[in-house]
C-alpha cells in the first residue's frame, strides 16, 4: 500500500509538470560540462539506471529521433518516465505487462507540452537504438544521443515539441560534434517505424537549421 501511495504521489507530481511550458530564446537551454541540462522551467531531470559508459565520449556525432507513448496512443501520465526508471506499474493498464524485463532509456523525452525530461547524461550511453546501423557503423547507442518525442507514427506532433526539439538540438550541437540526425526507422529499418510519417523533417530542418544533407534522405 505504501508503494501504491508513492506511485500515485509521483504520478501527481509529474502530471503537474505537464502544464504548458515555453522553451524560448529568453531562457535558453544550457548543457553543463557533465552533460546535464541546467535547471530550467521546461526541464525535469530523472536519472535512469539504464545507461553505461560510451566507448568514446569524444565521438558523439549522431542525433536519433524516436517516438513513444504508453500505452500506445495515450499521452500524459507517468508510464514513459516510469519505464525508463524501471519503475513501471505493470498493473496500471492491460497493455503494459508486455514491457516486463525491458531495460531501456533515452537521453531525453519531449512531452506533448514541450517539457523536456532528461534521463541520461549526454556523455553516457543511453539504451535507445538497439540493433542499428548508420553509415556502416553498428551499435548507434555508442555514438548517438537519443530523443524520444511523446507521440505516435501517425499523430501530428505538437507545436511545442518542435520548439523544444529545435532548442535542444541547438544546445546539443554547441557541446557535441553532431553531424547528422536520423529517425530510429532509418537506423533500424527492419524493426522500427518511429518517429514515423507524422514527423515533419522539412519543418525540423528549417526550424533547427539542419542542412537537408545531414538528415535522412527521401523524407518529405
Ligand atoms: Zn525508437
Amino acid at each position: 500500500m505504501v508503494l501504491h501511495r508513492t506511485r500515485k504521489a509521483r504520478a501527481r507530481r509529474l502530471n503537474h509538470h505537464d502544464a504548458p511550458v515555453l522553451v524560448g530564446p529568453a531562457q535558453p537551454l544550457v548543457l553543463d560540462r557533465h552533460g546535464w541540462l541546467k535547471p530550467h522551467p521546461a526541464v525535469l531531470r530523472a536519472p535512469s539506471p539504464n545507461a553505461d559508459t560510451r566507448p568514446s565520449a569524444q565521438d558523439i556525432c549522431l542525433l536519433v529521433l524516436h517516438n513513444i507513448s504508453l500505452p500506445p496512443g495515450e499521452f500524459g501520465g507517468p508510464h514513459i518516465i516510469d519505464l525508463f526508471l524501471n519503475q513501471l506499474d505493470f498493473g496500471a493498464h492491460p497493455w503494459l505487462p508486455r514491457l516486463k524485463g525491458l531495460r531501456v532509456s533515452a537521453h531525453f523525452l519531449i512531452r506533448r507540452s514541450g517539457q523536456i525530461v532528461q534521463f541520461v547524461s549526454t556523455y553516457d550511453r543511453a539504451w535507445h537504438a538497439g540493433v542499428s546501423c548508420f553509415e556502416g557503423r553498428e551499435r548507434c547507442n555508442d555514438f548517438s544521443i537519443g530523443i524520444e518525442l511523446e507521440g505516435t507514427d501517425y499523430t501530428p506532433y505538437d507545436e511545442r515539441q518542435y520548439e523544444a526539439l529545435s532548442q535542444l538540438s541547438d544546445t546539443l550541437r554547441s557541446r557535441h560534434p553532431l553531424r547528422a540526425v536520423q529517425g530510429h526507422e532509418h537506423i533500424a529499418p527492419e524493426r522500427k517505424t518511429d518517429p514515423g510519417p507524422s514527423f515533419d523533417w522539412d519543418r525540423f530542418a528549417r526550424e533547427a537549421n539542419w542542412p537537408r544533407r545531414q538528415l535522412p534522405p527521401n523524407c518529405r
